[in-house]
C-alpha cells in the first residue's frame, strides 16, 4: 500500500493552465473561463484512452464552457440552502457538510463549477457555526462531507471534524462523497482505513460514496483501492451522472454498474445531467435519458440498480428522474415535499 506521503506528491504534480495540456497531450485546447486542474498520474490514464474517449471529454477542456448564455450559475439551489458558510440544509434529516473547496481533478461537467471557481462564501471556514447550528437542529441526523472532496483532507483533520460531530448527539449517519479513489486511489492509504475504520464505531452506519461515471475510470490500481476499503468492512457506495459524450448509453451503464456490483459496490445513484453554466454540452433531455435508464430494469438485479435521479432546478431538491408510465415529460416534477413544480 502507498504511504501518505505518496498520494499528496501525485496530487502536486499536476496540469494547470493550457500550456501544461498543450505539453502533456501533444494537443491543442481553447483557453477557458474555468480553471483547470489534472494530476498528471491521472493525465496518463486520460492520454492512453485517447481523444473522445469518455475520459478525455470528462477531463479535458472545450471551446462549449464558453458559452455563458445558457445553463444556470447555482444549478441545484446550494446558495438557497446555505444556513451556514459550511452547512448545506436542504432537506429535514441531512445536512451537507463542505469542509473544502478542494477536489482531487476539475471535472468539466462540474455542477458546482461555478460556485468552485470563485470564492463563494459558502466555503468558508466556519465549522464552529456548523456545529451550533446543528446543535439547534436535532432532526438533522446524516452529515454527508462534500466540497469540493472530502478525502483531499489530511486524516487528521476528517478524524477531527468525525470527532466533533460525533459529540453531537442527533447525529448517526455519516457519509462521504468522493471523486478521490478514482483519481488518486494511492489515497486510500492505511490511515484513512483506520480513520474509516473508527467512524464505524463513532456512528451507527458511516459509508462511502464513490463519484464514478464510466467503467474505464476503474483502472487495477482503483479497483485495489476499492477493496482495500470493502475488505476492512467500509460501506461502499457509488454515484454517477449521466452525460452526453460520456456514458450516454444502455450498455456504457450497464458495463459500470455491473462492474461496481462485482467489486462488492452498490451502485445508489445514478443523475441526471444539472443545467451548469458552462457544462450544458453535457446535458440531455429527461426524455432521452429514460430511454437509456429504462432496459437496465431488464439487465441488472434490483440491487445493482441505481435510482435515476434528478436535482431540481433552484433547491427544490432530488426526485425520481425515471417515470415508469410514458418517457414523456410533462414539464412539471413533484418535489422533495410533495409539491408540483414546473420547470419547463
Ligand atoms: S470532484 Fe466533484 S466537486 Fe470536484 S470538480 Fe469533480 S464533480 Fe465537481
Amino acid at each position: 500500500m502507498n504511504t501518505d506521503r505518496d498520494w499528496k506528491e501525485e496530487f502536486r504534480d499536476a496540469l494547470k493552465t493550457a500550456a501544461d495540456l498543450k505539453d502533456f497531450f501533444e494537443a491543442d485546447f481553447p483557453e477557458v473561463n474555468y480553471p483547470l486542474f489534472i494530476p498528471k498520474v491521472f493525465a496518463a490514464k486520460i492520454l492512453h484512452a485517447g481523444p473522445d474517449s469518455p475520459l478525455w471529454n470528462q477531463f479535458l477542456p472545450k471551446s462549449e464552457e464558453n458559452n455563458i448564455d445558457i445553463g444556470r450559475l447555482d444549478p441545484i439551489g446550494d446558495k438557497v440552502h446555505a444556513k451556514n458558510n459550511q452547512l448545506i440544509h436542504r432537506y429535514e434529516n441531512r445536512a451537507l457538510f463542505t469542509p473544502t473547496t478542494v477536489c482531487p481533478i476539475l471535472c468539466r461537467y462540474c455542477f458546482r463549477k461555478n460556485e468552485l471557481a470563485s470564492s463563494d462564501e459558502i466555503f468558508d471556514q466556519k465549522f464552529k457555526e456548523a456545529i451550533a447550528y446543528l446543535q439547534v437542529y436535532p432532526e438533522i441526523n446524516e452529515i454527508i462531507f462534500t466540497g469540493g472532496d472530502p478525502f483531499i483532507l489530511s486524516n487528521e483533520k476528517i478524524a477531527y471534524y468525525l470527532q466533533e460531530f460525533s459529540e453531537i448527539e442527533s447525529i448517526k449517519y455519516i457519509r462521504f462523497h468522493t471523486r478521490t479513489p478514482i483519481i488518486l486511489p494511492s489515497r486510500i492509504d492505511e490511515g484513512l482505513v483506520a480513520v474509516l475504520q473508527s467512524s464505524k464505531e463513532l456512528f451507527k452506519r458511516s459509508m462511502v460514496m464513490i463519484h464514478v461515471n464510466h467503467d474505464s475510470e476503474i483502472t487495477e490500481d482503483v479497483e485495489a483501492a476499492i477493496k482495500e476499503l470493502t475488505d476492512n468492512g467500509i460501506e461502499v457506495f457509488s454515484q454517477s451522472v449521466l452525460l452526453k459524450g460520456v456514458n450516454d448509453s444502455t450498455e456504457a451503464l450497464y458495463e459500470l454498474f455491473s462492474k461496481l456490483a462485482d467489486m462488492k459496490v452498490r451502485p445508489y445513484y445514478l443523475h441526471h445531467p444539472d443545467e451548469a453554466r458552462g457544462a450544458m454540452h453535457f446535458y440531455m433531455d429527461l426524455e432521452t435519458g429514460r430511454k437509456i435508464f429504462a432496459p437496465l430494469h431488464n439487465k441488472l438485479p434490483g440491487w445493482a440498480l441505481p435510482q435515476y435521479i434528478i436535482d431540481i432546478p433552484g433547491g427544490e431538491g432530488k426526485t425520481q428522474a425515471y417515470n415508469p408510465e410514458s418517457f414523456e415529460f410533462s414539464g412539471s416534477l413533484i418535489n422533495r415535499i410533495g409539491e408540483k413544480v414546473k420547470i419547463r
